[in-house]
């Protein structure tokens, strides 16, 4: 999985943050479909059944359990990212939205590793530092 430095740099800030969006919405609709499909495995379930049928259901809601909630946590952490980055990429030298540069970009030392990118406006050349979590 590419870094947002490895992406921005690549693509520019503005497909990058596209391909984001379009890319969260995904897990979204991944998770919600996940949500029915439970819903759904509910309404057959039945625990005093026969076996086979209620225990590939049951398999079947645990799966979807865990498939929907790993898909909704990515939704929110790409979002989360590519919403956080999208604020700080208007550049302070002359109010240009997302026309950045990546000149360098690094780790910041601490639990979730978020990173740090030196970045330079395309327009008037202005520096600053963005983070992304
Ligand atoms: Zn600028």
């Amino acid at each position: 999985m590419a870094t947002p430095a490895q992406g921005i740099s690549k693509l520019g800030f503005r497909i990058w943050y596209e391909r984001q969006l379009i890319e969260s919405h995904f897990y979204f609709v991944t998770g919600f479909m996940c949500t029915v499909l439970i819903m759904a495995l509910m309404e057959e379930l039945n625990l005093r059944g026969p076996g086979p049928l209620s225990l590939s259901s049951l398999a079947m809601i645990v799966a979807a359990t865990l498939v929907g909630i790993f898909a909704m946590r990515r939704y929110m952490r790409m979002l989360n990212r590519a919403e956080a980055l999208a604020e700080q990429c208007v550049c302070p030298g002359c109010t240009s939205y997302g026309t950045i540069r990546v000149l360098d970009a690094g780790v910041i030392e601490s639990d979730e590793q978020p990173q740090w990118m030196r970045v330079s406006c395309r327009k008037c050349d202005h520096q600053w530092q963005v983070e992304s979590i």
